[in-house]
């Protein structure tokens, strides 16, 4: 099972993705977290995604594109992957179609998880992601038990630089012009499934993993 999880900046992706991919035994794949870990070892693939997720903009495709096609090669997602702000245009939409699609597989659901924009805002700007293993905590709606602390692997906690206002306004005006198209994308394809994501996250994941369950 092949899955994309759709959403705005703070719509509840990687806190769902986090709960689904245990249920369902898939792959999380966040291209947010593959740039953030590569940055954080100052590799070369981090370097040159810096200066776009500093001003909340796109990486450009090519190196988003080949940074995927070379985690879905790996032997663990042999079984499936749930991907997560990936794609963010048509372009990696397509893209990802065609890898996929020339080792037989395809993207079986694309789920939207629709919130509205202050609640967005709400959400981001109480947000806290463990610094190892990427679990997102806020400080209201889903606290850890420590405060700084991750409850799964006890990681230092830390707020994402691009989580101010000012980048957040960029991120989604980013969002709205380059990612919204996709959702029209996979409603043509029929793949299309979408979920109120105004709501606590336990009642988010039940719908998600009732839809998910529901593909033949
Ligand atoms: P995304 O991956 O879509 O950017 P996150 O999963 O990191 O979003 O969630 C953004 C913030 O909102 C985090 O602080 C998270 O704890 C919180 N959050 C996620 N889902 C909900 C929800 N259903 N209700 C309230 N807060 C939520
Ligand atoms: P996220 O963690 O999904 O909020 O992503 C953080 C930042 O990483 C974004 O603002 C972009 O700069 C970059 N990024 C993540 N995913 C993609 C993608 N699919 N395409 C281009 N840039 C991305």
């Amino acid at each position: 099972m092949n899955i994309v999880i759709l959403g705005a900046p703070g719509a509840g992706k990687g806190t769902q993705a986090d709960i689904i991919m245990e249920k369902l035994h898939l792959v999380h794949v966040a291209t947010g977290d593959l740039f953030r870990q590569a940055l954080a070892k100052e590799t070369p693939l981090g370097l040159q995604a810096k200066s776009y997720m500093e001003k909340g903009l796109l990486v450009p495709d090519k190196v988003t594109i080949n940074m995927v096609l070379e985690r879905i090669a790996q032997p663990d997602c042999i079984s499936g992957c749930l991907f997560d702000g990936f794609p963010r245009n048509l372009g990696q939409a397509k893209a990802l179609d065609k890898a996929l699609g020339e080792q037989g597989k395809a993207i079986d659901k694309a789920v939207y998880v629709m919130v509205p924009d202050e609640e967005l805002v709400r959400r981001l700007s109480g947000r806290w992601i463990c610094r190892s293993c990427q679990t997102p905590y806020h400080m209201v709606s889903s606290p850890p038990r420590e405060p700084g602390k991750c409850d799964k692997c006890g990681g230092e906690l830390y707020q994402r630089s691009d989580d101010n206002e000012k980048t957040v306004r960029e991120r989604l005006k980013v969002f709205f012009a380059e990612t919204v198209p996709i959702i029209n994308y996979y409603k043509k394809q029929d793949k299309l499934a979408e979920i109120d994501g105004n709501q606590d996250i336990s009642r988010v994941a039940k719908k998600m993993v009732e839809v998910l369950q529901a593909i033949k």
